[in-house]
């Protein structure tokens, strides 16, 4: 299992899969071929389907600069190992000689594999189960953030601290601005206005607003195209850091409290990846909204002192009640359901958290089996649901919209 950096990904929304990932292929592409002057990528299944109203087409050829590229879109076709597959060939100048040609897959949360495996897949882990991680945490005394301090080495919490620093000026970027995002659906933003009745409101309708505003804000700020950090993805990205930025300043915890709540948060996104899939064209948002929301649940479990069976109860029961959650994005952009989602998935993941901590941990469904009902879900999911823009509310839209 790779390192938890793969988890945790600085990049500019809206979609890990389609923007993060399509750009790191352009970059390495670029490095590889300095000799050559144009590039033509073509773009299949769903990242052709949805690709233009997540911004693919311009994350290409930003990266691609100062050199040319032609992008194709291919929806009609899928290419064998992913849904999100690009064919990149390089030439010596438009119209001249193929230099090159790669066929590399954008398997979700800004990840790349080819024909030959992971690109930059180190890997850190050698548990790759909740279960066995939890027998480490038994027989040598340590809990879940140790295991991966253990793991990943000291020099993570300055990894984590940077990411932490983004995500908070994530949030208070999105707290302050306000307007319509880009594209055609004309979505108002809603962080700046619900931050405010929040905070002018009382008991729950103040608690749970705050938390809603906090993700919300991530949300919008993703859908603008700003500078957010993937947990596990651009789509799912304000959940972890909305239950964070609330408990960080509801309860006032320290620095290093937050830091180690994100390790082990970025464990349980590890472990999903690894052993399902975080990607919404291959298992739907169960696999983006449903790990985002398990990761925040372990978080905060973590966070008000519950123990590591506590912890995996939290994002077990996380991952459980998101399970068929379908991906249908309207029009394809990343707004309409998925920025609502987010500020669902924090209330959902705070509520798994409260569950969790107020039990002995004693559960019957153990989070190893959730990840593996997910991955069977998604693998049963219709196309039409799996972030083509086909099914779901991206078809009712069109069709009453
Ligand atoms: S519906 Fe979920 S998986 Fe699909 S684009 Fe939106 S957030 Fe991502």
């Amino acid at each position: 299992m790779l390192s938890i950096k793969e988890i945790y990904k600085e990049g500019y929304g809206p979609s890990s899969s389609h923007t993060i990932g399509p750009a790191r292929a352009a970059e390495i592409m670029k490095l590889r071929h300095p000799e050559a002057n144009f590039f033509r990528v073509a773009l299949y299944g769903s990242l052709a389907l949805t690709g233009k109203g997540h911004h693919t087409d311009s994350a290409l050829r930003k990266s691609f600069l100062p050199k040319q590229v032609e992008v194709i879109w291919r929806p009609e076709e899928t290419l064998p190992f992913h849904p999100n597959g690009m064919i990149i060939e390089a030439y010596a100048e438009e119209g001249g000689a193929l230099v090159d040609h790669w066929e590399v897959y954008s398997i979700g949360g800004g990840d790349l594999k080819d024909r030959h495996g992971l690109i930059n897949g180190k890997q850190v882990y050698q548990l790759t189960t909740m279960t066995d991680i939890l027998s480490w945490c038994r027989r040598e005394g340590k809990t879940l953030w140790e295991f991966v301090e253990d793991n990943e080495g000291s020099e993570i919490w300055d990894f984590l601290a940077e990411k932490w620093q983004t995500m908070r000026e994530t949030v208070k970027r999105g707290v302050d601005n306000e307007g319509v995002l880009p594209g055609p659906i004309k979505l108002a933003r809603r962080a700046s206005a619900q931050y405010t009745k929040a905070m002018n409101s009382h008991g729950t309708m103040k608690h749970v607003g705050l938390l809603f505003a906090f993700a919300l804000a991530v949300a919008e700020e993703n859908a603008a195209g700003g500078k957010i950090v993937t947990a596990p993805t651009c789509g799912s990205s304000g959940v972890l850091p909305g239950v964070l930025f609330y408990l960080n300043s509801e309860e006032h915890l320290t620095e290093q409290k937050m830091l180690r709540a994100l390790a082990t948060a970025g464990l349980i996104g590890n472990l999903v990846k690894y052993n399902a899939s975080i990607s919404g064209a291959e298992v739907g948002c169960q696999g983006e909204i449903g790990t985002a929301c398990a990761m925040a649940a372990a978080a905060m479990t973590q966070i008000m002192g519950g123990s590591p069976t506590q912890i995996e109860y939290a994002a077990e029961m996380a991952m459980e009640h998101n399970l068929g959650l379908t991906c249908d994005p309207v029009m394809g952009y990343v707004q309409i359901p998925c920025i609502e989602r987010n500020a669902i998935a924090a209330t959902k993941a705070y509520s798994c958290a409260v569950y969790a901590l107020s039990s002995d941990g004693g559960h019957k469904v153990s989070f190893d089996q959730a990840v593996e009902t997910m991955a069977e879900t998604g693998r049963d999911i219709q196309v039409a649901y799996r972030e083509t823009g086909m099914g779901g509310l991206a078809k009712n839209w069109e069709a009453f919209g």
